[in-house]
């Protein structure tokens, strides 16, 4: 009987360690599986223009034509990917100072209509020389203290992809409100929307929806995640707050103070 109890206690002191370990190990685990996926996601997305470019490269060293004008394609296509990869590479840059908990923000008080106005003023005329309407409203005459360039990307990164959603004719929008101690600011347009599945999954690092992956629209799937952690730097939050097949509002939340 007592050796029996012994092994017993033995198998039970095992399996215990085992089951404590792993809960200590989780989070460890975790990040490290995080990170994994993460430099394979990244090795895949750049690879992918790399290939492009070696393809159209090769292309014009084995094959050349007499003129360049004949090799207008493989070079407009070959300057399209490296643009590409320039945008990846500074988007992955931005993660990795997530990743590092570089917090980076050089925070002052911000009258917000008019960094607003001067935000807003490119986006306008690009909305009208693709014919579309951009409506605003600037119902925040406030100072908040924010940092100016980073909230400028999350402003760059949701209205870019409003205006690329949204088809001639339709129309963006952008609002920014008071809301007890917040800022708000809400972003609508009227593209295409995202299927209710992949809502949540927007803020994924790498997540697009199948009508994103063609090459033409140019995305990287890291511009809403880097919103969210910008504006999670400000102690904010930011939501799809509606989305359907006529377009989607997205809304930033920052404190004031
Ligand atoms: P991307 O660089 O691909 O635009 P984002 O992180 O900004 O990356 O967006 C992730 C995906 O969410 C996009 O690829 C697209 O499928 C979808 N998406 C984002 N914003 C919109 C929008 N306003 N309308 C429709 N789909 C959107």
């Amino acid at each position: 009987i007592l050796i029996v109890c012994s092994i017993v206690f033995w198998i039970f002191s095992i399996l215990a360690s085992y089951v404590l370990a792993r809960k200590s190990m989780r989070p460890i685990l975790l990040s490290w599986q995080k990170q994994t996926e993460f430099v394979e996601n990244a090795s895949h997305e750049l690879r992918t223009p790399l290939t492009i470019i070696q393809n159209k490269l090769e292309g014009l060293l084995t094959k050349p034509n007499e003129r360049i004008v004949d090799e207008i394609e493989p070079i407009a296509l070959s300057l399209s990917e490296i643009r590409h990869l320039s945008k990846l590479t500074s988007d992955l840059l931005w993660l990795s100072r997530a990743d590092s908990n570089q917090t980076l923000l050089t925070k002052e008080p911000v009258l917000l209509n008019d960094f607003l106005a001067e935000c807003l003023a490119p986006y306008q005329e690009i909305a009208a020389s693709q014919g579309k309407y951009f409506w605003t409203k600037l119902a925040s005459p406030v100072i908040a203290e924010i940092d100016k360039t980073r909230i400028q990307q999350v402003l760059v990164i949701l209205l870019d992809n409003a205006l690329k959603y949204t088809k001639e004719k339709e129309t963006i929008g952008l609002g920014s409100f008071v809301e007890g101690n917040y800022w708000e600011l809400m972003i609508s347009d009227t593209g295409s929307g995202i299927a209710k599945e992949n809502q949540e999954r927007v803020f994924e690092r790498f997540f697009r929806e199948e009508k994103s992956r063609n090459r033409g629209t140019g995305g990287t799937g890291l511009g809403l995640p880097i919103a969210k952690w910008i504006v999670e730097l400000h102690q904010g939050k930011i939501e799809l707050v509606e989305n359907t097949s006529k377009g989607c509002l997205f809304k930033v939340r920052i404190p004031l103070t």
